[in-house]
């Protein structure tokens, strides 16, 4: 049973959440603010977060970029419309999706799934890609540049194999999202934008010349032909 750590300082949001997901077969635990989030996260070791951004004691994004610091564990924040700067920082943060208040709980359940089954990889599409120093794995899901291994958000992990899967193909942002299985909606733009952008930081690495993810002007993005 997938265990969910809910951090969120309204008690009926956290009873609705609750109620929806054991019905699901989760189990789920709560903590009421980001230091209660913090704790719960390193004592009980959830399989996923859901995170408020506004919360007591620590805000919601000072509580993902805590956890970030020591694990990949997939993230998806509780946020209000009017907090779209903040929605952004989350994604650069690290944080693997969204939902906006008020959101329903079907909604959050899909993505609960969707974003598991990325972080638990899909059999299906099991093999191992190696190009110019980059190895993945999509069963284990291990990334490795140079032979160091790196650290990437499900997310991340998403984009960079369905790029790397077909190198010299131009995606658009929105085929993107279709491809890793999310819904193109608002802010999509930018949304994959900051994905990228994260990406491409992380695969840096020792040989900075090497730019594995190119940009196709006016149409999005395309992993390297060598
Ligand atoms: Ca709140």
């Amino acid at each position: 049973m997938k265990k969910i750590l809910v951090v969120e300082d309204e008690g009926k949001i956290v009873r609705l959440i609750r109620d929806y997901l054991e019905k699901e077969d989760y189990s789920v635990i709560d903590a009421r603010d980001g230091e209660e989030g913090l704790t719960a996260f390193q004592r009980q070791e959830p399989d996923l977060i859901i995170l408020d951004l506004m919360l007591p004691k620590l805000g919601g994004l000072e509580v993902a970029k805590e956890i970030r610091k020591e694990s990949q564990v997939p993230i998806i924040m509780l946020t209000a419309k009017s907090e779209e700067a903040d929605r952004v920082t989350g994604l650069e943060i690290g944080a693997d999706d969204y939902v906006t208040k008020p959101f329903s709980l079907r909604e959050l359940a899909a993505r609960i799934k969707a974003v598991l089954r990325r972080s638990g990889g899909s059999p299906e599409e099991s093999g191992v890609i190696d190009r110019g120093g980059l190895y993945i794995n999509t069963e284990s899901h291990r990334v490795e540049l140079d032979g160091e291994e790196l650290d990437l958000t499900p997310t991340e992990f998403d984009l960079l194999s369905t790029l790397a899967e077909n190198p010299g193909r131009a995606f658009t942002r929105k085929g993107l999202l279709e491809e890793i299985g999310r819904y193109p909606g608002e802010n999509m733009t930018r949304i994959i934008d900051t994905h990228v952008k994260n990406l491409r930081k992380k695969l840096e690495g020792s040989e900075g010349e090497k730019e594995f993810i190119e940009t196709v002007h006016g149409v999005g993005y395309r992993f390297r032909r060598d």
